[in-house]
């Protein structure tokens, strides 16, 4: 999968020199189900399952799943669903909450040998006695409960005697650690909550910090690949496996995908659709998987653009405009061409017999030769942009305008001959002569024409919405609600008013029947997908990306980051 070289890829290459974890590499994915996946993931994903293929090694898909509130089925099924459409092969589907008694049993061994203690303060007071940076923090007053107690009132936290909040389990470290998070450290809390996997048979949960590590032990996981957050988390990580003299897997952090005009926060996705300023997680403005998958991204596309994002130690911004390059690249090698007009203007041939209609050949994909061709009706009536057409055209303008001639693709020449107005002034209509002797738009006796239009007879044209996407948010960074545009606001207040327009358009009829998820090009329009909505009667398509590539801008193309 990934081709670039990196750290992360010379530390497994060392590590199997060195005969480590006999030469075995195994990583895992481990999402907390707790949203959809988004773009983020996929560069996850795409490191995790990509290394171990490489290797010949495993990937295990992992639920991440501690933290009942939160979390639900729905979430489980959609994971794995996009973690499929991307291409992962696990090595089997696990989850954090099939370890709950082993990670207890383990907690209750750290208990026998002095490495941890139940704790009275509240989780608040855990926080507010943990010190700062610059000073130590002070040490629980339950600290030196003796071994029988803690194992008495752990166990008693086990069976549901004490309420939320009341009491936690805490490693035994240094509160003085310059690393705050070896400040005992919370393992467990007292949650009465269903968990959607083992209903009411807990109420104390292991925090990440405890489970995580203990996780990818049990698993066998040889490098626990991770982004740069959990860089402070990493001696707690090893202190765990060390005092419990486990499999001891390494954790080596990258840097997370940032994408600019992109929210990639979970929390914040859930907001925009709980709020529905989004039509669901799979809107297609959304970064999520299935958002992308539903406007029309390949999963070849979005592997691409994590292989060629590298892996590095320091955070940085990746431009959006290099996610859509990718998308186009991949497109423009498989997506099928076909006509449709997406602001329909009536063109009138006058000197094209009425009853007649002509079946033009097109190109199905000129990149594929073994797409083959179809017959597109042409007919007197037909259909162009409103945008390939001026009346009084400016200097720079080469389409249709009175008195010019053009060539409509696959179709015949044409020239303008006059307009029909409506009462406020507008063209309604533009009438134009063809020349029969340009039949498939070949150029009679060497004759030059400055622009090529799209069509669609209006006859056997179908109707279709069209719904054209821009970004969600009108900030780079979604995040930013500076004082002076957006004092006070959260980041919905750069949610961008303008990020779906819904058009009714008309495409050519070798779309009937075509289903959803099926890719497009429409000529000179765009890439396009149809979308879940369509029916037999109407097709709704998505537009996926334009064709301009806005990547010109960006100096350095593979790395793509500012
Ligand atoms: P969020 O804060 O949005 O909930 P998360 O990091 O908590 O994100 P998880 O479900 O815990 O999401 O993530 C699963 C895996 O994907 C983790 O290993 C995490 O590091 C990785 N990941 C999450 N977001 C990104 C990102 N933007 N870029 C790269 N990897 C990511
Ligand atoms: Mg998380």
């Amino acid at each position: 999968m990934s081709e670039q070289s990196h750290f992360i890829r010379d530390i497994i290459i060392a590590d199997r020199q060195s005969t480590k974890n006999g030469g075995r590499v195994h990583t895992r994915f481990p999402p907390e189900p707790n949203g959809y996946l988004h773009v983020g993931h996929a560069k996850s994903i795409n490191l995790n399952f990509g290394l171990a293929k490489e290797f010949g090694g495993k990937c295990n898909l992992r639920f991440d799943d501690t933290n009942p509130s939160k979390e639900e089925t729905e979430y489980v099924d959609s994971i794995i669903e996009d973690v499929r459409w991307l291409g992962g092969e696990w090595d089997g589907i696990y989850y954090a909450s099939d370890y709950f008694q082993q990670l207890y049993d383990w907690a209750v061994q750290l208990i026998k040998s002095g490495k941890a203690y139940v704790c009275d303060l509240t989780p608040d007071q855990v926080r507010e006695n943990r010190g700062t940076l610059g000073e130590p923090g002070i040490n629980s007053p339950y600290r030196d409960r003796s071994v029988e107690e803690n194992l008495e009132l752990f166990a008693r936290m086990k069976a549901g005697e004490f309420p939320d909040g009341s009491r936690t389990l805490r490693a035994k470290i240094d509160m003085a650690s310059k690393n705050l998070n070896l400040r005992d450290p919370i393992m467990y809390r007292i949650l009465h909550a269903e968990h959607h996997r083992t209903g009411k048979q807990w109420c104390i949960y292991p925090m990440y910090d405890y489970a995580h590590g203990q996780s990818d032990s049990i698993e066998g996981i040889t490098h626990s690949i991770c982004t740069l957050e959990f860089e402070d988390h990493r001696p707690l990580y090893d202190w765990f496996v060390e005092q419990l003299g486990i499999h001891h897997p390494r954790q080596i952090e990258f840097d997370r995908l940032d994408l600019t005009y992109t929210m990639m926060s979970k929390r914040k996705l859930l907001k925009l659709v709980q709020d529905t300023y989004v039509n669901g997680w799979d809107d297609p403005r959304m970064p999520t998987i299935s958002g992308m998958r539903r406007r029309g991204y390949t999963p070849e596309s979005l592997r691409n653009f994590a292989n060629g994002l590298g892996v590095s130690k320091t955070a940085g911004i990746t431009e959006l405009a290099l996610l859509e390059y990718h998308v186009r690249e991949d497109l423009n090698k498989r997506a099928l061409r076909v006509m449709g007009v997406l602001r329909p203007l009536k063109l009138v041939l006058d000197n094209y017999p009425d009853e007649q209609v002509e079946y033009m050949e097109a190109v199905n994909n000129p990149e594929d030769a073994s797409a083959g061709t179809r017959k597109i009706p042409f007919s007197k009536v037909l259909y162009i942009e409103q945008d390939d057409f001026r009346e009084d055209p400016p200097k720079q303008f080469f389409r249709l305008s009175p008195g010019r001639e053009v060539r409509l693709r696959y179709g015949y020449f044409v020239t303008c001959t006059s307009v029909v107005k409506n009462e406020r002034g507008e063209v309604m209509e533009v009438h134009c002569s063809f020349d029969p002797a340009s039949r498939g738009g070949n150029s009679p006796n060497g004759r030059k024409v400055k622009a090529t239009i799209h069509w669609v007879s209006a006859a056997h044209a179908m109707d279709a919405e069209v719904r054209i996407y821009e970004t969600l948010f009108t900030k780079e960074d979604p995040n930013d609600v500076s004082p002076e545009s957006t004092a006070g606001q959260d980041f919905t207040a750069n949610l961008n008013p303008k990020s779906l327009e819904v058009i009714s358009a008309k495409v050519e009829p070798s779309l009937t029947g075509a289903s959803p998820g099926s890719r497009y090009q429409l000529e000179r329009m765009g890439y396009f997908c149809i979308d879940k909505d369509s029916s037999a009667d109407k097709l709704v398509l998505n537009r996926t990306v334009t064709l301009k590539d806005a990547l010109a801008k960006i100096e350095n193309k593979a790395g793509g980051k500012k």
